[in-house]
């Protein structure tokens, strides 16, 4: 059974259903509704839909309140379906209630996405979630070696963690075959925002991060700054979380080279990664896929989880001060050189076939069950 909830967990978890599938292995999706629609639009994206969708979130949740009230239904829906393994990713509420249910369940828990550490509290409670979800799983999927050597560090034994790289990587993958293959679907996902100009540079921004919330009237400053400065073209699609939702569009609406669009299906969310010159951004997984384009990172954050992108030199911390932010993007704008030098880092998120590594593993476990 592979549990999920969010937009990102979707994504990652696409190419591990379908690697799980290619071998025969019965899969069970189970959605907990944590960001239901979201999940729905990036399932379909790949021709998926949840075999179970428990539709728990209600609005003003709290993490543990939504872990209290999943875990319970999870575990039954483990028991039930006899189910040999569960398959968790992430760092979410929802894998937290997973990994909880598959342990009192006393089924085996898979962690895709182990080992990200951020080295302090934030993000919260997301490094919590991670924590206790190491102590929990008994198959730990790191990314990355970094990945392997923290959850090392915390005790976890070494023959139950497997570097395979980041599975994003191979939703990329899958995604860019699904665009290449079909000129009228490229036209269909273009529909989802407003034509781009030739020849102008496309500035990407998302932000939506519980730690960014008190940040978001900087951001949204500096992306205003950033677009009456340049000849660019700024597309914000819109996370539907109203809390970073609202403070963009207030100070984003007017400004006439700025699109701000809604959540984007992951094929058109895609497209325009691989066209933009620059991302802004605060996401996890987009700090991730954009180098696999190309695309320089600036992270709006003042630490991250994911340091190989930083260490690569494909991405950037500018945290979230405005000036900070504007010369930053102003740089990577103007200057070639500094582009460049970003654009060409070398990729420290895995080859696109991580899904295959862990399904191979998955697969044996469960049929020796
Ligand atoms: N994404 C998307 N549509 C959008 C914005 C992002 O499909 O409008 C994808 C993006 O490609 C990445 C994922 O959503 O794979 C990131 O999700 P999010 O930023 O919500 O979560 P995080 O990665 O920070 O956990």
């Amino acid at each position: 059974m592979c549990v999920l909830g969010t937009r990102p967990e979707a994504i990652k978890l696409v190419p591990v259903v379908l690697a799980l599938a290619a071998r025969g292995v019965v899969v069970t999706l189970c959605s907990t509704g944590q960001q239901r629609e979201l999940v729905r639009a990036a399932l379909d994206d790949f021709g998926l839909i949840p075999d179970i969708d428990l539709d728990l979130m209600q609005p003003d949740q709290s993490p543990e309140a939504f872990v209290s009230i999943a875990m319970p239904l999870l575990r039954h829906a483990i028991t039930r379906l006899s189910t040999a393994m569960v398959i968790v990713q992430g760092d979410t509420a929802t894998t937290l209630a997973g990994a909880m249910a598959a342990a009192y369940a006393r089924v085996p828990v898979a962690h895709v996405e182990a080992g990200l550490r951020s080295g302090a509290a934030e993000p919260f409670p997301e490094d919590m979630h991670r924590r206790v979800i190491a102590q929990l799983a008994t198959h730990h999927f790191a990314p990355t070696q970094k990945a392997q050597a923290a959850l090392v560090r915390e005790g976890i034994a070494w023959g139950t963690i497997s570097v395979t790289g980041n599975t994003v990587i191979d939703a990329l993958r899958l995604a860019e075959a699904r665009l290449g293959a079909d000129p009228s679907l490229q036209a269909r996902v273009a529909e989802a925002f407003p034509p781009l100009r030739e020849g102008r540079a496309l500035v990407l921004v998302t932000a939506h991060r519980r730690e960014n919330h008190a940040h978001m009237a900087a951001i949204a400053e500096a992306v205003a700054t950033l677009a009456e400065r340049h000849d660019v073209d700024v597309v914000v699609p819109l996370h539907p979380n109203p809390a970073s939702g609202a403070m963009l569009q207030a100070r984003l609406e007017r400004v006439a080279n700025v699109a701000l669009v809604p959540p984007l299906g992951y094929l058109a969310f895609v497209t325009l990664l691989r066209r933009a010159r620059l991302v802004l951004t605060d996401s996890g997984g987009v700090q991730e896929e954009a180098p696999a384009f190309g695309c320089p990172v600036l992270v709006l954050r003042e630490t991250t989880e994911r340091p190989e992108g930083i260490e690569a030199g494909a991405a950037r911390l500018v945290g979230t001060d405005s000036a900070t932010i504007v010369a930053a993007a102003g740089e990577l704008i103007e200057n070639e050189a500094v582009h460049a030098a970003m654009a060409t880092a070398i990729l420290p998120y895995g080859d696109g076939y991580a899904a295959d590594r862990i399904a191979a593993i998955v697969a044996q476990e469960v049929v020796a069950r």
